[in-house]
């Protein structure tokens, strides 16, 4: 089965899971996680009505607004995993714990956008900043939630180090590559972050899990540019010479597993 778990819905998300559906049995890929159009739960819910064979729904959480209640109210609506962004304050803030344990007892998984942000006109508004997403503040959550699936997205961008180690650590965090990480990063660097995937020692070391099986494969951008995304991720599982299971894992073995659904 092969999965994307990161890609956002837009306002008008009716004729644009048409094209997303065609586009999508094109590029084989059979499952997609999407992401509530304009932070609206009420629009994604609609579509997973619709859709529910095709779309997995990852609902938006507004921490520092929203509580554990949301949480349990996206769970209740058909929502499948959990989209953070502009929290306000850092990630692993202790006011946002209730939280993260609601996510962990509903087994969602929890996609966390991470580093680099782009500017909007609602930035003032949202109280956006950075320094309150960045991949080393999901170190305390991983330790703090053991059965919480966290996907970190853009493998941090541009703390690749620091994402790279946690996946070694935490059997319970991975990481999409999305963004402009394979833009301005090469498969050797990729290679070069992952590096107990080439070390025998410490490569058996950890939690069983095979290095390059933390990385799930995400788009993060419109269908239109799917098909070069798909390029990118083959163009690491090539260089890197990965074999068929981390592959198989990669495109969508762990996220099935991740989100409960039977792999094919
Ligand atoms: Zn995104």
């Amino acid at each position: 089965m092969v999965i994307d778990v990161h890609h956002h819905l837009p306002f008008d998300w009716e004729p644009y899971v048409e094209k997303l559906r065609k586009e999508c049995e094109r590029l084989g890929i059979d499952k997609i996680a999407v992401i509530a159009p304009v932070e609206s739960n009420d629009l994604l819910v609609e579509a997973l009505h619709q859709h529910g064979d095709f779309l997995i729904g990852m609902g938006f959480v507004r921490l520092g607004e929203d509580s554990p209640r949301t949480v349990d109210h996206l769970k209740g609506a058909g929502c499948s995993g959990i989209k953070f962004i502009w929290p306000l304050k850092n990630y692993d803030d202790d006011d946002f714990m209730p939280i993260y344990a609601r996510c962990e007892v509903h087994q969602m998984p929890s996609l966390f956008h991470l580093g680099i942000v782009a500017r909007q006109s609602t930035d003032r508004l949202m109280d956006v900043s950075m320094a309150r997403m960045q991949a080393i503040q999901l170190d305390r959550i991983a330790r703090r939630f053991p059965d919480l699936p966290i996907i970190g997205a853009h493998l941090g961008n541009p703390d690749y180090h620091i994402a790279s180690e946690l996946a070694r650590m935490h059997p319970n965090v991975y990481f999409d590559l999305t963004g402009s990480t394979l833009k301005k990063k090469s498969p050797e660097f990729i290679g070069e972050v992952f590096w107990w995937a080439r070390n025998e020692q410490y490569g058996k070391m950890g939690h069983g899990v095979p290095p390059y099986q933390k990385i799930l494969f995400g788009t993060d951008v419109e269908v239109e540019l799917m098909e070069d995304v798909l390029g990118d991720y083959q163009r690491v599982m090539d260089t890197l010479d990965m074999s068929e299971e981390d592959r198989s894992a990669i495109m969508g073995g762990t996220a099935a597993g991740l989100f409960g659904l039977s792999d094919v």
